[in-house]
């Protein structure tokens, strides 16, 4: 993957930010990267937040890979289990082709290269850890959804923990409620969110 230069005050402008398009004037800071040794310099102001994996790279495979862990991370921003679902599940779907991409360009190779060949090997190797890492993100979402359905409470819900408080009126005690449903939820998220940080990639 490609790193990140920073430079502190640029003796000549570097031109403009690719994100914000503004132009960096002499004597500022501002970064760059380039994807390989050959290509041209991609040039971004300090304001603006670094590139992601999936902007530094030029392989297929992990562009798409870290594509689809940056949308697991947007959505884990957003905090809604619903969208953290669906991210995941849009990532195994993904995966799953990845996979079969994998697959047909193993034969391919194994055909032309009977006694094997590098190329053979990286692409074993991405294949042995994608399928693992796939079937651990089905294995979360297919837990997460049934304890998401079934665990979550909604504001009004019985909770054990919670005793009305007769010195209060009804709209603080169910207020009350609604705040001790809404800590309980965010425990469960907590914890699930928790279980799929722990799942990686081994490539
Ligand atoms: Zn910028």
């Amino acid at each position: 993957m490609a790193s990140i230069e920073r430079v502190k005050s640029c003796r000549k402008s570097p031109g403009k930010c690719n994100k914000c398009d503004r132009e960096i004037k002499q004597g500022e800071p501002y970064k760059f990267w380039k994807i390989t040794r050959f290509s041209s310099k991609s040039v971004r102001c300090v304001d603006c937040p670094d590139p992601r994996p999936s902007q530094l790279t030029n392989s297929e495979f992990y562009g798409q890979l870290y594509g689809q862990q940056e949308s697991i991370e947007d959505a884990l921003k957003s905090g809604e289990m619903d969208e953290i679902i669906g991210a995941v599940d849009c990532a195994i779907d993904d995966f799953d082709g990845m996979m079969s991409d994998l697959d047909d360009k193993i034969s391919n190779l194994e055909s032309s290269f009977p006694n094997g060949c590098p190329s053979l090997d990286t692409l074993q190797e991405r294949r042995d850890a994608l399928e693992p890492y796939k079937e651990e993100l089905e294995s979360w979402k297919s837990d997460a959804e049934s304890r998401w359905d079934s665990d979550k409470k909604e504001e009004d819900d019985e909770n054990d923990d919670f005793k009305p408080d007769p010195a209060k009126t009804k709209e603080e005690n169910d207020e009350a409620l609604a705040a001790l449903n809404e800590e309980h939820n965010q425990n469960l998220r907590d914890e699930l969110v928790g279980d799929l940080e722990g799942i990686s990639c081994g490539v």
